[in-house]
């Protein structure tokens, strides 16, 4: 049997020839209508299979041709269309004489069995030609309709692939993403706008060259061959890449690569997609450095030594290197923040950062960890006199003096070492021993350093317990205020008392308040016992005095921390407590430190101005120990000075302190203060105090601090012996 296809796609043409070929057939192709018409017209074939959208004539001009001949309109005719699917396409097709109406694409097999079909209805002698019902105007209005409903919707499929390409241009031009479009053998075929403007080059200086005119150096061989191994695998890249621009500057850049394949999956285009990411680096690293970096004096911060250390510690362990850890904290710094300003505080981080950075190796860690503290790591530590040797170099650097803006200035460092891999193998406990180790090199003095010991840490331990061992004190009474006598030197009776308070531990007995009182104020516990001992020392008052119908007074000491607390205004709480008692606020004295006033903020000077004012005298403890500064005395109105028992303990032996003492009390006197001697232990001391103008004196050559009920008895005894005086 001989068939003819009429189809004009050369594929469908094609594959179609070879499935009838394939079974059995004997077949002639032509491209079109007035081919095909040729071909019956020469070849007289059995049945024809056609398509309908043909250049040149279409399928329904050429059966309606073949179907008005007479001499071939019994060929049977057979429609195999995939544009032409409206019902009244199919109807027009029958009515033309058409057997069937088949919509591609169909399988092979049907195809086949429909041409069987038509050929056994033939043979049985089943003519198909026009419809009887149709007229031939009839038919060709109907064709004209179908041609024009088909034309139609082409033109809107046009449009839209139009519309589609316009946007697609637009797309192109108007992006702000760089575009770069390669043929199969990556050679450039065209770049939009964005390209040039990111990469400096115009599109005519990169046609049909290799994008890879756009590499920089920042990437080895082995990246390009990965990137090329994901293309080929996957169809795609995306990356970050660093490409150079024409005017040699190396930038990032978000790169997206895409294989655009033929209908054969052969490679047809690359289209790469790109945008410049230098700003979001920079920001990026900001960020990051932010993060990670002190920005006063460019070293790394605390995050950033963490990070190190966790690292460094790693390799530390595989490779079996010792390690040394310095924490330096800075002597006196809070001083020179306070009486200079902090701008000059800055400068004198930032040059003690450069000291410490210059005393060690490129390779060792230098960060700020906060405040005045510092940490430097010695990578490959060579013995424990490395660690010595830096330690000293750092101490020795740090206390030479500071040139800042025409003033002179002095700090030191104290500096606490720990080793790796011998005293801890962790950044925790690095730490933590090294702080430990730092805090016993400031005890032993300015601009030392100190090594971590299992002695420290048990110390450190021991501290622990005891604050927590503090905390429980109070509600489980285990304090007790004892009274230190305070004699006036010129009658030699008992004026005054300093209250001082001792905690009595149920396991290791009577603990000094030079243990605890410094636990207490960092734990912040100082301020419940501060206010036990205001209660407790009033209620003694009332109870030992109130028979003694005495203007005696007692002094309590105050820790600077009890002024800093904010929320509670224990100022108002104690002049209650007083009026409670029905006591003058005469019996009281508040006993404070140098300190107190020479880092006083508003809040504590506010606090003090009213105790003051409400009549409660207040007293300079330690005298001479600190800075010692007479201008303080006069601004905040102190009533008694108490010179340190250190002058004291000198008085016999050193011209020098008698001096210093003398000139204390005269100054102290012409600023109208009463003074008041501590830690008098002899005869010999008391006299020259006396003979110097001292007003008061208190030590052990009268009573040590005892408890309540001996100090009561001692007042009776006092009071027995100079019945005049006594309180
Ligand atoms: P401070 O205020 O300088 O108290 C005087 C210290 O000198 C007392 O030590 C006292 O026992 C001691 N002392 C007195 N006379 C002599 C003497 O002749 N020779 C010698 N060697 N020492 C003498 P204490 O009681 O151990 O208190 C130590 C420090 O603890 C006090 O020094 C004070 O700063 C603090 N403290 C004591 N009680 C309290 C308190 O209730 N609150 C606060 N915040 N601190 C307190
Ligand atoms: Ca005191
Ligand atoms: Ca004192």
């Amino acid at each position: 049997m001989k068939v003819l296809v009429v189809e004009d796609t050369e594929n469908s043409r094609i594959i179609l020839v070879d499935i009838l070929k394939f079974h059995g057939f004997e077949v002639d192709s032509a491209t079109n209508g007035i081919e095909g018409l040729a071909k019956i017209k020469l070849a007289n074939p059995d049945l024809i299979v056609s398509d309908i959208l043909m250049p040149e004539m279409d399928g329904f001009e050429l059966c309606r041709q073949i179907k008005s001949d007479a001499k071939f309109q019994t060929i049977p005719f057979i429609f195999y269309t995939a544009t032409y699917t409206d019902s009244r396409d199919e109807k027009l097709a029958l009515s033309l004489g058409a057997s069937r109406f088949v919509i591609k694409p169909q399988d092979p097999e049907k195809l086949i069995t429909i041409i069987n079909e038509v050929w056994s209805e033939y043979k049985a002698g089943k003519v198909v030609t026009h419809k009887p019902t149709t007229t031939d105007a009839e038919l060709e209005h109907m064709h004209a309709e179908a041609l024009n409903r088909k034309l139609s919707n082409k033109l809107l499929e046009l449009e839209n692939k139009e519309e589609e390409l316009k946007l697609a241009a637009l797309v192109f031009q108007g992006s702000s993403e760089g575009m770069l479009v390669t043929d199969a053998n990556n050679h450039i075929i065209t770049v939009n706008p964005a390209f040039t403007d990111i990469t400096g080059y115009k599109l005519d200086e990169v046609k049909g060259k290799n994008p890879s005119i756009l590499r920089s150096d920042r990437h080895d061989e082995i990246f390009y061959q990965s990137m090329w191994q994901e293309l080929i695998n996957t169809g795609n890249w995306q990356g970050e890449i660093w490409d150079k621009r024409k005017n040699g500057e190396i930038y990032p850049k978000w790169l997206t690569i895409n294989t655009i394949r033929a209908v054969d999956g052969t490679v047809y285009q690359y289209v790469a997609i790109f945008s410049d990411i230098t700003e979001k680096k920079q920001s990026e690293e900001l960020i990051w450095k932010q993060a990670n970096f002190d920005a006063l004096t460019g070293l790394p911060n605390r995050n950033m030594f963490r990070n190190s250390m966790e690292q460094l510690l790693k390799r530390a362990k595989r490779e079996k290197i010792s390690l040394a850890l310095l924490l330096i904290d800075l002597d006196l710094f809070k001083e020179v923040n306070d009486t200079l300003g902090h701008d000059v505080g800055d400068i004198l981080l930032q040059e003690t950062a450069r000291r410490i950075r210059d005393c060690v190796r490129e390779t060792d860690i230098v960060a700020r960890l906060g405040g005045d503290e510092f940490a430097v790591v010695l990578t490959e530590l060579t013995g424990t006199s490395h660690a010595n040797t830096i330690a000293q170099k750092i101490a020795a650097d740090l206390a030479e003096p500071y040139k800042i803006d025409n003033e002179v200035v002095y700090v030191s460092g104290s500096t606490g070492i720990t080793l790796f891999p011998d005293d801890a193998t962790n950044i925790e406990a690095l730490l933590k021993n090294a702080d430990q180790a730092m805090y016993a090199a400031k005890k032993k003095g300015r601009n030392c350093f100190s090594y971590f010991t299992q002695s420290l840490q048990d110390t450190a331990q021991a501290r622990l317990r005891l604050s927590n061992d503090l905390r429980n004190a109070l509600t489980e009474n285990q304090f007790i205020v004892y009274f230190q006598p305070i004699i006036d030197l010129n009658t030699g009776s008992i004026r005054k008392a300093e209250a001082l308070l001792r905690w009595q531990h149920p396991e290791r007995g009577i603990v000094e308040p030079l243990d605890f009182i410094p636990l207490a104020e960092e734990t912040g516990l100082i301020n419940d016992i501060g206010d036990w001992v205001f209660q407790e020392s009033i209620r003694w008052i009332k109870q030992i005095f109130g028979q003694f119908q005495s203007d005696c007074q007692v002094s309590i000491n105050m820790s600077p921390i009890q002024f800093r607390v904010e929320d509670e205004t224990f100022e108002m709480k104690w002049l209650g407590y007083l009026r409670e008692m029905g006591l003058s606020e005469k019996n009281i004295a508040i006993e404070i430190t140098e300190g107190l006033l020479l880092h006083a903020e508003t809040s504590v000077t506010n606090k003090l101005l009213l105790l003051r004012d409400a009549g409660i005298q207040v007293a300079l403890d330690d005298f001479g120990t600190g800075y010692s500064s007479l201008s303080y005395l006069k601004k905040f109105d102190i009533d008694y000075l108490k010179i340190d028992r250190s002058f004291v303990y000198n008085l016999e032996t050193d011209e020098n302190d008698i001096a210093l003492s003398n000139a204390i009390i005269v100054m102290a006197h012409k600023l109208g203060l009463k003074v008041i001697a501590e830690g008098v232990e002899t005869e010999g001391q008391e006299k020259i105090l006396i003979e110097a103008g001292c007003d008061y004196a208190q030590g052990y050559l009268y009573s040590k601090p005892i408890p309540p009920n001996e100090f009561e008895m001692l007042l009776e005894r006092d009071r027995t012996k100079k019945k005049s005086t006594v309180c």
